[in-house]
């Protein structure tokens, strides 16, 4: 059985960095939950990060592939450069993908770490760029497909080719 990654917030967990709370309450989560399949895994907590923390965001509109890289910083909203512990989590998730063998996972949408369609452009302005997160970036780059928690059914359609 596959199993599939999923974002400690939208399980509920205390893990977003204003302590919001963003459980997702979809049938497929659920039924996921049923089956045992899901590995719970928060990249900045699990980079160090404490629980709140200031907002982060990927600088000058660069996007999670160029933090990979070395090409670009993270910088909270006070100015202090947390680019470590995002590629700290980053590298763990990935640790942790090929450890079980996890193809498939599911992640919040927007974060700077854990963003698949889009991020923030590095001004605290809510401006949207069409670039994925630390995180996300580094799962790709491993090979595991990355949904956000609004392509779940797309998600669940997906697993079902892999468990076959
Ligand atoms: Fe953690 Fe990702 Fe959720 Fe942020 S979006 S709290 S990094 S799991």
């Amino acid at each position: 059985m596959q199993h599939v990654l999923v974002s400690s917030c939208l399980l509920g967990l205390p893990a977003r960095y204003n302590g919001e709370q963003v459980a997702c309450e979809h049938p497929v989560l659920r039924r996921w939950q049923d089956e045992g399949r899901i590995v719970v895994f928060c990249p900045e907590v699990a980079g160090g990060l404490p629980t709140p923390r200031p907002p982060a965001e990927v600088a000058e509109g660069k996007g999670g592939r160029l933090v990979l890289a070395g090409e670009a910083k993270v910088i909270d909203k006070t100015g202090a450069d947390v680019t470590e512990p995002f590629l700290r989590g980053a590298r763990l998730a990935q640790d942790l993908v090929r450890t079980r063998q996890i193809r498939i996972a599911i992640l919040k949408e927007g974060s700077p770490s854990c963003g698949s369609s889009y991020s923030y452009d590095g001004t605290f302005s809510h401006q949207r760029l069409q670039l994925a997160g630390v995180t996300t970036a580094a799962l790709e780059e491993a090979g595991v497909r990355v949904f956000s928690e609004n392509q779940l059914d797309e998600a669940a359609a997906f697993l079902e080719t892999l468990d076959q």
